[in-house]
C-alpha cells in the first residue's frame, strides 16, 4: 500500500513540478507518459533534450555533442542549463514530470538553486519502490525479435505464439542487458547513486513513496488521486 510519508510543504509555484525516481524497469517512464496524457504535464527527459539540441544544432547542443564525442559525461551545470531552457517554454504551463533527472544529489542541488533563482520549485519527488528481485524477474521476462527489434514481455505483453515474433515469426531472444547478473549489477550502481538523492528529498519533506510492484493501472489511479494535492499544493 502506497502512503504519503509526510505532508507537502507550502510551496508557491505556478505549476506542479514532479520528480520521478526509480530504477530501470520500475515503470516510471510509463507513468510519466500517463501524466502527460491525463494532465498535460510535459515529460522532461534529459536524454531526449540532449538529442533534440544536437539535432537542431543549438549552441548548447553543439557543446554537448563535443563532450559526448570525447566520451565524457555532460557536466551538471550544462544539463541544468538545458533543463531551465526547456522549463521556459510555454507548454510547461500545466507542469512537468522530470523522468530520469536529477540522478545524483549534486544535480538535485544544482536544479534546486537554479529553480530558486527563477522563483520556481519542485513540488514533490515520487520514489517508485520495487525490490531488486521483482525487477530481475520483470526484466528477465523481456524478449525481442533479432530481425525487426519489436519487443515483448512474457508477463505483460506476450507474443501471440510462444517464442515467436508477431510481425515476422522469427524466434525471440532475451537481451544480454536483461540477464539477472547484469540487471543486479546495474541496480547496485543505481541504488548507490540514488540513495543520497532520495535522502535529499526526504530531508526537505518532498519525498513520496509509491509501491511500484503493482499493476500499471493501479499506479496510474494512485497518481491521479494525488494530482489535486500537487496542484493545490502549488496554488496555496
Ligand atoms: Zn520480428
Amino acid at each position: 500500500m502506497a502512503t504519503i510519508k509526510r505532508s507537502l510543504n507550502n510551496r508557491t509555484c505556478e505549476a506542479p513540478y514532479l520528480i520521478f525516481l526509480g530504477p530501470p524497469g520500475s515503470g516510471k517512464g510509463t507513468q510519466a507518459e500517463k501524466l502527460h496524457q491525463n494532465f498535460r504535464l510535459v515529460q522532461l527527459s534529459t536524454g531526449n533534450l540532449f538529442r533534440e539540441h544536437i539535432k537542431n544544432e543549438t549552441p548548447l547542443g553543439l557543446r554537448v555533442k563535443d563532450i559526448l564525442a570525447k566520451g565524457e559525461l555532460v557536466p551538471d551545470d550544462l544539463t541544468v542549463e538545458m533543463v531551465m531552457e526547456r522549463l521556459a517554454r510555454p507548454d510547461t504551463i500545466m507542469g512537468v514530470v522530470f523522468d530520469g533527472f536529477p540522478r545524483t544529489r549534486d544535480q538535485a542541488v544544482a536544479l534546486q538553486n537554479r529553480l530558486d533563482e527563477k522563483g520556481k520549485c519542485v513540488t514533490a519527488a515520487i520514489s517508485f519502490q520495487i525490490s531488486d528481485e521483482e525487477l530481475v524477474e520483470r526484466l528477465g521476462a523481456r524478449q525481442m525479435c533479432p530481425k525487426d527489434h519489436s519487443t515483448y514481455n512474457l508477463k505483460s505483453n506476450p507474443p501471440r505464439e510462444e517464442g515467436k515474433c508477431d510481425l515476422c515469426g522469427s524466434p525471440l531472444i532475451g537481451r544480454d542487458d536483461d540477464k539477472p547478473e547484469v540487471v543486479r549489477n546495474r541496480l547496485r550502481v543505481y541504488r548507490q547513486q540514488t540513495e543520497p538523492l532520495i535522502e535529499f528529498y526526504r530531508e526537505q519533506d518532498m519525498l513520496i513513496e509509491i509501491d511500484a510492484s503493482r499493476a500499471i493501472e493501479e499506479i496510474e489511479a494512485q497518481l491521479d488521486e494525488w494530482m489535486p494535492m500537487f496542484i493545490q499544493g502549488v496554488n496555496e
